[in-house]
C-alpha cells in the first residue's frame, strides 16, 4: 500500500485531506482541513495549472498548515485549511466547476470554510455560493487588503520602536517590492508617516503612480535588494529572503505582506545572525484573514481596525521573546501558534 500522503514533505498531522471530483464540470481539486481545534478551518481556494498532482498535493498541505499557524497567532477563533482546484485559472473556470466546489465544501459541513485566494475572484466565491453558505470574502464590503497593509503599516511601527527605539517612522527609506493591492496601500501608509519611499514592480503603470503620487524613487526589480533602505518590504513574492539576497540587503528591518517569504526556515536564524530584524510575514500579514473572519460571522465591522492593530502589539510580544530567548523571530511566532492551537 502507498503511503503517499503520510510522506510527503509538507504532511503535518492534517486532521482531513479531502479529493473531490466531479465529472461534468471536470473538477479536480483537493480540501486540506489542517487543525480545527480553534474553530472551523478557514482558508482560500486556490485554482493554479500544477505541473504535477503531487505538487498540487504539497502545496495545499504546506498552506493550510499555514493558516492555522496565521489565524491561531491572530487570535481568531477559526482553525487553518486551504483548498485548490487543479486548472488553468485562465482558460478552465466555468460556474460549473465552482458549483460543484460549492458541493464539496458543503458535504464537510462547516470543517472548512473557503474564501477567494491566487488564481479565484469574488465571482468565483459566488458560484461556489449558490451551493454552500461555508464560503466567506464574497466581497460584499470589499477587497481585505488595505486590511493587510493597515497591519503591515502597525508591524512595521512596532519593528521601529522596539529596534531603533523610535515612535516615528518620519525620515526612514522603505524598499517597497510590489505595488499591487497591498503594497500600495502600504506605502501610501508609509508615506503619510514621512517614510521615503524606494519602490519597485514590473507594472510600469504602478511604478509611474508611486512615482508621480507618492514621490517615490522607483528602481529596477531585481535592484531592491541592494537599496540603502532601513526597513525591506516584500509585498510581491515568496522566498525573497533566501541565501542570495541576504548578503545584498542593507535594510536592518524586514516588514512586507508578501506569503512564505523564507526561502527555508533556517533563513530566520541566518537574519537574526545578521541582526535583521525579522516580522514573520504570517504574524505582519493576517489583516485580511482578519476582515474576511469579521465578515463571515456577522461581527462589527467597526471592530475589524482594532483587532487589525493588535498586530502590532503580538509583533512585538515575538520581538521581545525572540530577543530573551536568542531565536529567531519565526521560530517565537511558531511557539505562539502552536501554544494556542495544539492541545
Ligand atoms: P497583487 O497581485 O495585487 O500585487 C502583487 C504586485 O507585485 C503586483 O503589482 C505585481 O506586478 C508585482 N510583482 C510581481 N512580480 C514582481 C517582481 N518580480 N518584482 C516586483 N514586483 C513584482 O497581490 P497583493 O494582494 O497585493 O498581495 C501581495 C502579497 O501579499 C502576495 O504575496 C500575497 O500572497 C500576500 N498577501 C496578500 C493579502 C491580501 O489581503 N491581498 C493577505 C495576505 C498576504
Amino acid at each position: 500500500m502507498s503511503t503517499f500522503i503520510f510522506n510527503e514533505l509538507n504532511f503535518d498531522n492534517h486532521e482531513q485531506v479531502v479529493f473531490v471530483s466531479e465529472e461534468k464540470s471536470g473538477l479536480r481539486g483537493i480540501i486540506a482541513v489542517h487543525n480545527t481545534n480553534l474553530g472551523p478551518a478557514m482558508g482560500g481556494c486556490r485554482m493554479w495549472d500544477y505541473a504535477s498532482e503531487a505538487v498540487a498535493v504539497n502545496d495545499v498541505l504546506r498552506l493550510s498548515r499555514g493558516m492555522t499557524y496565521k489565524n491561531a497567532v491572530a487570535g481568531l477563533p477559526i482553525g487553518g485549511g486551504k483548498s485548490v482546484i487543479i486548472g488553468n485559472p485562465k482558460t478552465a473556470k466555468t460556474p460549473a466547476l465552482f458549483e460543484a466546489m460549492g458541493e464539496a465544501l458543503e458535504r464537510l459541513g462547516g470543517r472548512y470554510i473557503t474564501a477567494e485566494d491566487v488564481g479565484t475572484s469574488p465571482a468565483d466565491m459566488a458560484h461556489i455560493a449558490t451551493k454552500t453558505k461555508y464560503v466567506a470574502g464574497l466581497g460584499a464590503s470589499g477587497d481585505p487588503s488595505p486590511f493587510t497593509a493597515l497591519g503591515c503599516f502597525v508591524g512595521a511601527q512596532a519593528a521601529v520602536k522596539h529596534y531603533l527605539g523610535r515612535d516615528s517612522l518620519e525620515g526612514l527609506t522603505v524598499a517597497v517590492q510590489g505595488l499591487g493591492n497591498v503594497g500600495y496601500d502600504y506605502a501610501r501608509r508609509l508615506r503619510a508617516a514621512g517614510a521615503k519611499l524606494i519602490v519597485t514592480d514590473i507594472d510600469q503603470v504602478a511604478l509611474e503612480r508611486a512615482r508621480s503620487e507618492l514621490g517615490a524613487e522607483v528602481v529596477a526589480p531585481d535592484a531592491i535588494y541592494d537599496v540603502q533602505a532601513d526597513i525591506y518590504a516584500p509585498c510581491a513574492l515568496g522566498a525573497t529572503l533566501n541565501p542570495a539576497t541576504l548578503g545584498r540587503l542593507k535594510a536592518k528591518i524586514v516588514a512586507g505582506a508578501a506569503n512564505n517569504q523564507l526561502a527555508t526556515a533556517d533563513i530566520g536564524e541566518l537574519l537574526r545572525r545578521k541582526e535583521i530584524l525579522y516580522a514573520p510575514d504570517f504574524v505582519i500579514n493576517a489583516g485580511g484573514i482578519i476582515k474576511v473572519c469579521y465578515e463571515y460571522y456577522d461581527k462589527p465591522e467597526a471592530d475589524v481596525e482594532a483587532h487589525v492593530r493588535e498586530i502590532g502589539a503580538t509583533l512585538a510580544e515575538i520581538f521581545k521573546q525572540a530577543d530573551s530567548q536568542s531565536l529567531p523571530t519565526s521560530v517565537v511566532a511558531d511557539k505562539l501558534a502552536e501554544a494556542r492551537f495544539k492541545k
